[in-house]
């Protein structure tokens, strides 16, 4: 997973940032989609690496709740932001692993409710 990670990330546009960002969501039967971050020069108009994985998945017709894992890896570390966290909360069972890779090809991994504990999601 690290070397595709790795291989992707030339494929991130960022160039007001210069923090490239790629990320694969892996389903539940190992279907792969990867994302990038892709900068605008209107910044509201960028999207992180993490939500182009997720809706390039749904648009392509994964179901809600079948994905397992989420990778990401950053110029250097990169925890997810908040918005994407709310995206998570839409899309990921509380038992998602969100995998968040070094350059070096260490990891750490966390549970999404870790990181999304107390979601604000389809009930509320
Ligand atoms: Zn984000």
């Amino acid at each position: 997973m690290f070397e595709d990670l790795k291989k992707n990330l030339e494929n991130s546009y960022a160039p007001y940032s210069n923090f490239n960002v790629s990320s694969c969501l892996v389903t539940k039967d190992n279907n792969k989609y990867f994302g990038v971050n892709v900068e605008n020069a209107s910044y509201g108009g960028t999207i992180c690496a993490e939500r182009v994985a997720i809706t390039k998945a749904i648009s392509e017709g994964e179901s809600k709740g079948n994905f397992k894992e989420l990778h990401v890896l950053g110029t250097t570390k990169s925890m997810p932001c908040f918005i994407c966290r709310q995206t998570f909360a839409e899309f990921f069972d509380q038992d998602v692993m969100i995998y968040i890779h070094y350059s070096n090809g260490e990891y750490t991994k966390y549970r999404m409710n870790d990181l999304c504990p107390h979601p604000f999601s389809l009930g509320d």
